[in-house]
């Protein structure tokens, strides 16, 4: 009889977990419409990693809820993931291609880097506050992304090893452009990142560079996290 009841309370918790996949599957589905298809993002491969990845995987518990609400969620340690939105607006502005070398610069939770691994770039991504980052590596794998390697430390200086990048997406505010992350973009490479003042306004602006010359444009205000220094000073 107790046997048979604790069968019963398994078979009821995977249940469950069953439907609350579901839920997650429907809430994906409507954040998909109605804040990117009905904004301006068209990009049919970024609308479907956006459909497959689950966000509320890179989310702390008591968040998951609310993982696919129009809007930024805490992550820890004072930092933020961006609303499904802007990271859908900075990874389609960046135009991952299969096979293309990508940087990530404010590593996060870890799910700006598991949209640009789905849509086939090879990611190296670094994030400053270690446990953050720690955790982040134990989610990719965990989830089974292979093609990101990521390194705690100070993104300012790049990763010179792996350069030159055919994508850089810097997803921390900051305050002017690393000169390293300038001479790491390839010929043809393109690079988003928020600059303007801390604390305030930010423009997210596109880099490309083209037979040896930069371009510069600014694409829409934002607000992001600072871009902090290994001195801990933004
Ligand atoms: N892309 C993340 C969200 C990033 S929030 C995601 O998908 O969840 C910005 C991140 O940048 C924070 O985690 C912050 O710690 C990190 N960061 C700030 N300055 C940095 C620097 N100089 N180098 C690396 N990471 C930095």
């Amino acid at each position: 009889m107790q046997k048979a009841a604790v069968l019963l309370l398994i078979c009821l918790m995977f249940l469950q977990e069953g439907f609350a996949q579901q839920d997650y599957t429907a809430l994906r589905e409507v954040m998909v419409r109605e804040q990117l298809e009905a904004r301006d993002i068209s990009d049919s491969s970024v609308l479907a990693v956006m459909r497959r990845i689950p966000r509320h995987e890179f989310v702390p518990e008591d968040y998951k809820d609310l993982a696919y609400n129009d809007r930024a969620l805490p992550i820890g340690e004072g930092q933020t993931i961006s609303q499904p939105y802007i990271v859908a607006y900075m990874t389609q502005v960046l135009g991952v291609q299969e096979g293309e070398k990508v940087l990530e610069i404010g590593t996060g939770s870890g799910y700006q880097a598991a949209i640009l691994s789905e849509l086939g770039g090879e990611v190296y991504t670094i994030e400053i506050v270690e446990p953050l980052g720690m955790a982040a590596k134990r989610r990719l794998k965990a989830l089974g992304y292979r093609n990101v390697t990521l390194r705690i430390g100070d993104g300012y200086n790049g990763w010179p090893e792996v350069a030159p990048f055919d994508a850089i997406m810097v997803t921390a505010g900051a305050e002017t452009l690393p000169q390293p992350l300038m001479e790491q973009l390839a010929d043809g490479g393109r690079m988003v990142i928020p600059i303007g003042p801390h604390g305030g306004v930010r423009q997210l602006t596109l880099i490309t560079r083209k037979n040896g010359k930069f371009k510069s444009e600014k694409l829409m205000a934002v607000r992001f996290v600072p871009f902090v220094r290994q001195s801990g000073k933004p």
